[in-house]
């Protein structure tokens, strides 16, 4: 099995390792010049490539699909501590296509502006883990209706999952329907606020159930995409 490494291009084309893959390339898995690996540009491409001196060259260009059929989008409360790097993490594998974090009415935590690099970096090693072609998207945190103007358009359908309610499940809702290009929010321990959740609905966002039992902020996300990306893949082999 080939190590898989997310890379740059300078303006030829030519890969460039960063000094920090340089260094695990050869001080941690021994390869040298000649060895081979998996170079992807996050954005789709990938490429055998090989190690010459302190760069690569292309060997020749792979074609991978381990992607979702579909865009995949979570709007995610923060939650406390450092909670969220497990989310980017296991989101990441899951396949999300790109993450807004989001700070809404009963947020407690105040991200740090190191956050943003700190949780890039995880999503592309788990990117890079999880065997995919992309390296998710997580976009600066705003606040929770902020966010909520950008995401909505006709090829897409938007969901907010609320704990307590009487809405359809959100399992339902993807089931019966061709899958299309999904939008996703989840809150924080507190949950959202009533306000929020009218302004999502105003918006066009359905609120949704995720079933009967109280899921942490953390583990609602993680759900409600497994869903989402087993029932947009069975939908897409069946069609
Ligand atoms: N404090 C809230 C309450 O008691 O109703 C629960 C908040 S829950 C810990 C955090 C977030 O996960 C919620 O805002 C919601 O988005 C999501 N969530 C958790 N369980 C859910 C469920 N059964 N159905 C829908 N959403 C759920």
């Amino acid at each position: 099995m080939l190590y898989r490494l997310v890379v740059k291009q300078d303006s030829n084309g030519q890969i460039v390792l960063t000094p920090e893959q340089q260094h695990y390339l050869k001080k941690v898995l021994r390869m040298g010049s000649g060895d081979r690996f998996i170079a992807l540009d996050g954005r789709g491409k990938s490429w055998i490539a090989r190690i010459k001196g302190t760069s690569a060259e292309i060997v020749e260009p792979l074609n991978l699909s381990t992607e979702l059929p579909i865009t995949a989008t979570l709007v995610i409360a923060l939650p406390k501590g450092n909670a969220f790097d497990e989310v980017v993490r296991c989101t990441t594998e899951l396949g999300v296509t790109t993450i807004v974090p989001v700070i809404s009415d009963r947020t407690i935590i105040k991200p740090s502006p190191h956050k943003l690099e700190r949780w890039r970096r995880i999503a592309t090693e788990a990117a890079e883990q999880s065997e995919r072609q992309i390296v998710p998207n997580i976009t600066e945190p705003v606040k929770f209706v902020t966010a909520l103007a950008d995401l909505v358009n006709l090829e897409t359908d938007c969901y907010i999952c609320v704990a307590r309610s009487d809405g359809k499940s959100l399992f339902d809702c993807l089931q019966n329907k061709q899958a299309r290009n999904t939008v996703i929010a989840t809150g924080p321990e507190g949950g959202f606020s009533p306000k929020e959740i009218e302004t999502a609905k105003a918006a066009g966002f359905q609120a949704v159930s995720l079933g009967r039992r109280i899921l942490r902020a953390v583990t609602a996300p993680i759900a409600a995409l497994s869903l989402l990306a087993a029932i947009a893949q069975t939908n897409n082999q069946n069609s």
